[in-house]
């Protein structure tokens, strides 16, 4: 195992607006495979693969996997091809965030539908946003570091709060943590579309993570005044760059649940600051001089 890869992050002691929390650092994983995706991806790392000499995925041409698919597929020395449906023209003549990045990495991009099946042996296929049962494996790793974390400071029993997309990490957070309380809020759909995302990779809804949600209606990727106030507030009062699509909701849904901090609260970064570009440009465009 190469020691650049061997993943392990810390956990820090942070107080927002009166709320004392623990915040497990995994954006600071390593500086270029970092956060969520380095953990469902990391099994990738961790296993031979003799046959494969390509990895190939889909999804959007800003996502936080892409990126980091593609830093997977150069340390593996693979060819990366990646599938998106449409990229902006602004993206294309002015590239930033993670598309920049992941070209810079070699990524090839192909703006076009693909047929999974032309796929011959030597192609990895990785589904959109890494949600498959391969991302147990670095999820796993995640839990252990958490388990010893609390063995060293005695914390027998915590809340842990994370925002969630499709729902992987934060059910197999829960799988492997059962001592502690997982909550989390659906970012991408609503508490349905979460449930029945969990339903797919656990039966037993008494595993599953507990649901909290907001009482209006939220669409990812959108811009919210609420979202980019909590997010400078949260860097002013604690010196951490949170993630400007998936944070801000989850800080909202969790300064709304107080009662969560009656017990150790331990909150998961899940990196994505590289993909704040875009976003930060847009908000600063739209609120800068109205706040
Ligand atoms: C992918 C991602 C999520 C959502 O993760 P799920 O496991 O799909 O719930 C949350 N935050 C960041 C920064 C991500 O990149």
């Amino acid at each position: 195992m190469d020691s650049a890869t061997d993943l392990n992050s810390p956990v820090e002691k942070h107080t927002f607006e009166g709320h004392t929390f623990f915040i497990k650092r995994d954006d600071l994983l390593h500086p270029d495979f970092s956060g969520n995706k380095a953990r469902k991806f990391y099994y990738y790392l961790h296993h031979d693969f003799p046959h494969i000499s390509t990895l190939v995925s889909y999804g959007s041409a800003q996502s936080n996997a892409m990126y980091s698919l593609s830093v997977l597929a150069k340390m593996r020395g693979w060819h990366f091809e990646y599938f998106v449906d449409h990229v902006a023209e602004y993206l294309k003549a002015h590239p930033h965030g993670n598309y920049q990045a992941a070209l810079n990495n070699g990524m090839q991009l192909y703006e076009a539908s693909f047929d999974e099946k032309r796929f011959g042996d030597d192609v990895l296929f990785i589904e959109e946003g890494g949600r498959q049962k391969e991302a147990e494996f670095g999820i796993q790793k995640l839990t252990e570091e958490i388990q010893a974390w609390q063995k060293s400071t005695s914390l027998e029993t915590v809340n842990i709060f994370l925002p969630s997309g499709t729902g992987t990490m934060a059910l197999f957070l829960q799988k492997h943590l059962p001592n502690c309380t997982v909550y989390t809020t659906p970012c991408v759909g609503d508490a349905e579309y979460l449930k029945q995302q969990f339903l797919m990779l656990e039966m037993d809804e008494n595993s599953h993570p507990r649901i909290l949600s907001m009482d209006k209606k939220h669409h990812f990727g959108k811009l919210y005044k609420e979202n980019y106030t909590i997010w400078l507030n949260l860097q002013e009062q604690t010196g951490v760059v949170f993630d400007l699509l998936y944070d801000p909701l989850g800080w909202r849904v969790l300064l709304a649940h107080s009662e969560l901090f009656s017990k150790p609260l331990l909150y998961i970064h899940q990196g994505g600051v590289l993909g704040n570009e875009s976003m930060l440009a847009r908000y600063e465009r739209k609120y800068k001089d109205k706040m």
